[in-house]
């Protein structure tokens, strides 16, 4: 049996942590710079969870806000747990919430979005910069033409899902904000300015 954290809670919300995989590995992410904690909490994954060993610990949906898919990894890495546990929030009368790094259709090959449409109240995901250069160095992706896709998905997204929130953060070197504001507008998207260091 594993011990890993699965599920958080912050403030009002549940946080769900469904992979430690991820398609990116920022500068500025922590578990590269040896924490795996996000507040109390301890998320490194030993596996990939099923939906089952999720769906058995929501709790009472009434009680949350919203659940978040987190932690320190990308959750559309575990599309299948994520379907099946949102799916089952949302039936529940549950809000959903999916923070992504915006490259699901490049991983799967396929426009995810119809997919996800079904189960997701907001989608937040991190563009993090305006230029190719800048995303490559602040966030390392391991996929070939990963900022093209993450854009791409931008624009796609708002077309799918009501609430769309795009981040970048402030201070990230290189970084123009309100050029990745002015991006994330164009698309019907809002804008979040993150604060580095802050996670969830
Ligand atoms: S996308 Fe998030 S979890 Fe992945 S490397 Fe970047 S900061 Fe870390």
């Amino acid at each position: 049996m594993s011990n890993a954290t699965l599920i958080y809670d912050i403030r009002n919300s549940r946080y769900l942590n469904i992979t430690g995989r991820c398609t990116l590995r920022c500068r500025f992410c922590p578990k590269h710079n040896g924490s795996k904690q996000v507040h109390e909490y301890q998320l490194a994954l030993d596996h990939q969870p099923k939906a089952e060993e999720i769906i058995k610990q929501l709790g009472n949906v009434a009680q949350f806000d919203e659940y978040v898919f987190c932690g320190y990894g990308e959750p559309t890495l575990n599309l299948p747990t994520l379907l099946a546990v949102a799916q089952v929030i949302k039936q529940k009368g549950g809000r959903v919430r999916v923070n992504t790094d915006g490259l699901g259709n490049l991983v799967h090959r396929r426009n995810i979005l119809p997919e996800l449409a079904p189960w997701i109240d907001t989608l937040s995901i991190s563009l993090n910069a305006d230029t190719e250069q800048a995303y490559q160095t602040h966030c390392q992706p391991k996929l070939k033409n990963s900022y093209q896709a993450v854009k791409e998905f931008i624009l796609l997204a708002p077309h799918y899902i009501n609430s769309v929130q795009v981040s970048a953060i402030d201070g990230l070197e290189g970084v123009d904000i309100q050029a990745c504001q002015t991006f994330v507008e164009s698309c019907g998207a809002s804008f979040k300015h993150r604060v580095l260091d802050i996670v969830g």
